[in-house]
Parts: structure tokens; sequence; C-alpha cells
């Protein structure tokens, strides 16, 4: 499939889920414009390694996604500097586990403005634009967590289940206009933010770190194995394209089986 003529911006894509999909799209010939946080020297590695691996332009914000202005103006700018946006996709996120009684509520804040509240500040940027091309595809990266619920994950649980509820609320007022949107549910993807929970899960259960691995992870998934970034990716590519046209407001599960029981 090719994504010639097309640009893709990638929210928290200097890492895990959402570089794969940036290094993806580029392959299949889209312009990109990655962002997310990460050490300067790494992100311009990985900036210039876009260009140069697939022949294509590759921009970076270092937009904060808990910061509505910022979020609004990352995609104003790659509209002016690569000509538009026809492919956005929601993926930005952090975790946070802890008994809901001892949850800081800054971390509430935070978990529910990134990983929630900046696909509606990016969705809302992007639209007018793809209403004026008659073209647009709106993927967001929400999780299991959209579907069913985990103890101690209140924030990010309610982050998911509120992006299905915009995805789903996004696909009908677009669908006139050849923009779909969809959401992605992975279950557990072994990238840094499932690493960084391992200490804090261990810490709110009790566990060692293999009984957090093996007990408390794959024991949701009966698959008893990790999905793939690049998995995801591939995932995200079919929605990007002209074959899905008709695939709009679903709630996809790429799952390992896991919301299947
Ligand atoms: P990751 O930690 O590897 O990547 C997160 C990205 O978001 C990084 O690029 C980071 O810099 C960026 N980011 C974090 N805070 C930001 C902010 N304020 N502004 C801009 N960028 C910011 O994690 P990942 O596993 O690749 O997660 C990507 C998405 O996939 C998240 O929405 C996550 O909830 C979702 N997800 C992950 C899993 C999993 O098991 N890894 C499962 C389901 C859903």
């Amino acid at each position: 499939m090719s994504l010639k003529g097309k640009v893709a911006l990638v929210t928290g894509s200097t890492s895990g889920i959402g570089l794969a999909i940036a290094r993806t799209f580029a392959a299949q010939g889209a312009d990109i414009c990655i962002n997310g946080f990460g050490d300067a020297a790494a992100i311009e590695k990985e900036r210039s390694g876009i260009e140069s691996d697939f022949d294509v332009k590759c921009i970076y914000s270092g937009a904060d996604m808990s910061k509505g202005a910022e979020t609004e103006a990352m995609v104003t700018d790659a509209i002016k500097t690569l000509g538009s946006v026809d492919i956005l996709v929601n993926n930005a996120g952090i975790q946070f586990v802890s008994p809901v009684e001892d949850f800081p509520p800054e971390k509430w804040d935070q978990i529910i403005a990134i990983n929630l509240s900046s696909a509606f500040h990016a969705t809302r940027a992007a639209i007018p634009n793809m209403k004026a091309k008659k073209w647009g595809r709106i993927i967001s990266t929400a999780s299991a967590h959209a579907l069913v619920a985990s103890p101690f994950k209140s924030a990010y649980v309610s982050a998911k289940h509120g992006i299905a509820g915009f995805t789903k609320t996004v696909a009908l007022e677009t669908a006139t206009f050849g923009i779909t949107a969809n959401a992605i549910c992975p279950g557990y993807v072994w990238t840094p933010l499932v690493e960084k929970q391992i200490p804090e899960t261990m810490a709110a259960r009790g566990l060692t770190r293999e009984q957090v691995i093996n007990d408390v992870l794959l024991d949701a998934q009966p698959t008893k194995q990790f999905v793939t970034v690049d998995e995801i990716a591939a995932l995200a590519l079919y929605l990007a394209g002209d074959m899905a046209r008709s695939i709009t407001g679903a709630i996809i599960s790429i799952d390992g089986g896991w919301t299947a029981a």
C-alpha cells in the first residue's frame, strides 16, 4: 500500500508503538511529523534516520501533549511545514499504578491530559484540513483498558474508555467527509511504558518482577505472549489505507484474546 503524497503526524513517537507506526508509514512513502520526549541527540537520530531510510520528509515537534495549546500548535505547524496532516495518530500516553485512595491527584490530571485530552486537541486542529481535502484518517492508540478494567489503573482505564467514546463521536461527525476515526486496543506490548510499571505493580501488589510479568501481565493474555510494536503498526497501516474507508468508529482489539475472556 502506498502512502506517497500523504502526511502522517504520530504523537508520542520517539519510542515504542508510536515510533514503529511512524517508521511503517514512512516506509510506504508518507512524510512524517514525530513527537515526544527523550534525549535530543537520540531523537535527531530517529528523525534523520526516517528521512534517509525511506526518502521522505520528517520533522520533529517537542510539543508537550499535556498542554492543549502546544498540541494544537504542533498540528497547525505540521500543516504549514509539510502541506497537510492527512493521518493523525493519537498515541502519546503514560501510565501510573496505585490504589485509587492513594492515587496522586496531579498524576490523575496528567494522565487524563496526555492520554485523553491531547487526542481532542490534536483531532480538533486536524479536522478542518481533512474535511477540506475530503480525506483523513484519525487513529488513536487506546488499549484493552478501553474495554475492560484492571485494579490500580483508575486514571489510565478512565482515559482509555474516554478515547473509545471520543473515537465513536468523531467517526459519526466526519463520516460523510472521507474521514475515518478508529481506536486500536493493544494488550500488553513490550515497550518502556510496560517496563516502567513493573516496579510500581511489584509495590502495589507485593509481588516479584517475575510474578508481575507472568502472573499479572501475561496472565491476562490467553496467547501468553506480548503483542509486538510491528503488529500494531501493521494494523495502523491497514486503517490508514483506502481499503479501510468503511471501517470507522471501530474499537479494534489486538490483545492476544485478553478481552474475549
Ligand atoms: P512508550 O513509553 O514507549 O512511548 C510513549 C511515547 O509518548 C514516548 O514517545 C513519550 O516520549 C511520549 N510522551 C509521553 N508523555 C508525553 C507528553 N507529555 N508529550 C508528548 N509526548 C509524550 O509507550 P508505548 O507502550 O509505546 O505507548 C504508546 C501508546 O500505546 C500509549 O498511549 C499507551 O497507553 C498505549 N498502549 C501501550 C500498551 C503497552 O503494553 N505498551 C498497551 C496498550 C496501549
